[in-house]
């Protein structure tokens, strides 16, 4: 188990903070897309872990999280935390694991952007052909907001809201209404290997739609949660 410290953390949306951690010594290994097991800990030794996928690209010093406060065993120890408390991370694993494909397409919902804000940054820097898209309800609860307006160049990034769309400054695209086969047809090509992360049932809705468009099962790499 790698020992990290918290570096800082801010409230990302009403209930999502995103946490920062530094390595205290040797920092983990792990692929972009991939889990990690994160440890509360107390007296040095861990009291409960949970999955939670790691934001940051492998390549940063530091690690990042893009958390949802539940109020569980795990998240409500980070509600407390304070600057320079100490987590364990250990390599976890999942289907998302980015292995340097040329052509991808990365579709999120709710904290399921965690796993893909850390393939965009990895492979954005590797000039990798990127459609991004994410879902959300409403523009407050759009997680990473301003850092995506910064891949505009790098990615075609899509935002759909169920809840009415802001003025596109041109940097990404909205759209309004859930996302589907239409949306993704309208501003991606499918030729590509597709990652897809969010609530169970938006991963069964984007299964669907990816193979109405006649995207070979084999393309889709799909990780649910709750
Ligand atoms: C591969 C993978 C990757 C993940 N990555 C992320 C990620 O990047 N970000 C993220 O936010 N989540 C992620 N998750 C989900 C995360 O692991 C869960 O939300 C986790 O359970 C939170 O841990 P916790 O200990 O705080 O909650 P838990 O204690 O496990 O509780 C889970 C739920 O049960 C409720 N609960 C707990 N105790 C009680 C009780 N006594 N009575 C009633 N309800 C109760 C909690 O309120 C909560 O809603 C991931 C999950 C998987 C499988």
């Amino acid at each position: 188990m790698h020992i990290y410290t918290l570096k800082e953390w801010w409230k990302e949306a009403p209930s999502v903070r995103i946490f920062r951690f530094k390595p205290k010594t040797q920092k983990v290994q792990f692929l972009p897309g991939e889990f990690l097991f994160l440890h509360a800990l107390e007296n040095g030794q861990s009291i409960v872990k949970r999955p939670m996928s790691a934001a940051s690209s492998p390549e940063e010093e530091e690690l990042e999280f893009c958390i949802k406060m539940v109020g569980g065993e795990l998240t409500s120890r980070l509600e407390k935390m304070e600057e320079g408390g100490e987590v364990g991370v250990e390599r976890g694993g999942g289907v998302l694991a980015y292995r340097g494909e040329k052509r991808i397409g990365l579709i999120s919902g709710g904290t399921g952007i965690a796993p893909m804000m850390s393939i965009l940054r990895y492979a954005s820097q590797k000039g990798a052909d990127i459609a991004f898209f994410h879902s959300a309800r409403e523009e407050k609860t759009v997680l990473y907001k301003k850092e995506l307006e910064k891949f505009g160049d790098k990615a075609k990034i899509v935002i759909t809201l169920t809840r009415g769309c802001w003025e596109s400054k041109g940097a990404w695209i909205c759209e309004e209404g859930r996302l589907n086969a239409e949306i993704l047809q309208k501003h991606a090509d499918t030729e590509r290997v597709w990652f897809v992360c969010g609530p169970l049932g938006m991963c069964k809705a984007m299964k669907e739609a990816l193979t109405s468009l006649g995207v070979p099962l084999s393309n889709i790499k799909l990780e649910g949660w709750g």
